[in-house]
């Protein structure tokens, strides 16, 4: 039998896989993976499906169709004022899955140090190891959950080659504010670093808190590659669209590592998700603002079994410490919760290279129906969750 290369040693299933797997076995309901269980925007799946059938079929240009980079490029000139060249500062990619695959074979020699905010999102494992590149992790610590600048300073070695940030934050919900950016624009202004910041969750913030792009604060519009998608944004999880934006010479570099990846995103999917930039901008709006009633119910429901809960300033999801439930391991947990309740969520030690500071948390996605928030929080509520 063949042997798998060296390169998947170590690499696990995806979390998400897994815990999906496991709910679809148990019946429970799934409040693991982060996707909504309604689509967005009725008129999008209509344009896509005129793209159907105007015969909109064929390979689509492997740096995206023309509306739909011109879309992406006004998105960020409306929100942010960010002024980017549609034929050369934007690159489609299929979902940010890829747009962080492609950057990091980009940008990443074997050997060279991706510094990486902690718990991170888990592809982004696979990625640095598949470009051969040396994790290094700056946690965000509990329960705050905040960066704490000396960490991210004392992370940086003459090996350093990109810094790799999401905000906001998966799994922890955090928004980073200004001075957190500040200080991440001051770390790469100084080591002269590139810096990719996976934004995908970048309309989903609540209260007073404010999503700031990195590629806006000083110097960094130049060393940085900006990430988004279509998927959480409009609610579109399964179309695979996402985007890369940034300086001309960074996305010929992530679209030279896409051509081989996908070659091209597909081209119907493409011509819808240009319409919802375009014509839909609401839709995300609302879609915050019922989002945001949902973390509340699930934060509300959650605080009635022996958790801590850290209320998330953005994202789809809430952490919470199962520790006073007598479960040291979140994973142990989230293993037995199935069983115990009907329900699943995801343990965030599988984000950490630090179990410590990451083994007692356990991520629960509120980008759900309130019906179905209600049912899982009486499943949990009715169940003995004590170990
Ligand atoms: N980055 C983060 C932080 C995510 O949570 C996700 C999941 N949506 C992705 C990237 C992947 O995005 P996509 O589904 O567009 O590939
Ligand atoms: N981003 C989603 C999450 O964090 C899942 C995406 C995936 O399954 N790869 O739950």
């Amino acid at each position: 039998m063949a042997s798998t290369a060296k390169r998947l040693d170590g690499i696990p299933t995806t979390i998400f896989t897994e815990m999906s797997a496991l709910a679809m076995q148990t019946g429970a309901i799934n409040l693991g993976q982060g996707f909504p269980d309604v689509d967005g925007p009725g008129s999008v799946v209509e344009r896509a499906v005129t793209a159907l059938r105007a015969g909109e079929n064929q390979y689509a240009p492997g740096i995206g169709t023309q509306p739909l980079r011109e879309a992406i490029a006004a998105h960020q000139a409306r929100h942010y004022g960010i002024d980017l060249d549609p034929a050369t500062d934007v690159v489609v990619t299929t979902g940010a899955t890829e747009g962080i695959a492609a950057a990091l074979l980009a940008f990443v020699d074997p050997g060279d140090e991706v510094v990486v905010l902690e718990p991170y999102y888990d592809s982004y494992l696979a990625m640095i190891a598949f470009a051969g590149g040396v994790r290094r992790p700056v946690t965000l610590r509990a329960p705050g959950f905040r960066l704490d600048p000396d960490e991210l300073k004392a992370a940086i070695t003459d090996r350093t080659k990109l810094l790799l940030i999401n905000t906001p934050h998966n799994p922890t919900g955090s928004v980073l504010t200004r001075d957190e950016l500040q200080a991440i624009a001051d770390v790469a202004n100084e080591h002269d670093l590139l810096v990719v910041t996976d934004e995908v969750y970048e309309h989903l913030v609540f209260d007073d808190h404010e999503h700031i792009p990195l590629a806006t604060l000083p110097g960094m519009f130049e060393r940085t590659v900006t990430l988004s998608s279509a998927g959480k944004m409009f609610s579109f999880t399964g179309w695979k669209i996402g985007w890369a934006t940034g300086p001309a010479e960074l996305v010929r570099a992530v679209l030279g590592a896409k051509q081989w990846l996908s070659f091209s995103s597909g081209t119907p999917l493409q011509a819808a998700v240009a319409h919802a930039l375009d014509e839909e901008p609401g839709f995300y709006d609302d879609l915050t603002r019922s989002l945001q009633g949902r973390r509340d119910q699930l934060c509300a429901g959650l605080a009635e079994l022996d958790v801590d809960v850290r209320v998330p300033e953005g994202t789809y999801f809430v952490t919470t410490d199962v520790r006073r439930l007598g479960w040291p391991d979140g994973d142990a947990f989230c293993r037995a919760l199935p069983e115990r309740a009907g329900v699943v969520a995801i343990p965030a030690q599988a984000f950490y290279d630090d179990l410590e500071a990451g083994r007692h948390l356990v991520r629960w996605a509120f980008c759900k129906e309130p019906d179905v928030i209600t049912a899982g929080i009486d499943r949990l509520v009715a169940a003995d969750l004590h170990a």
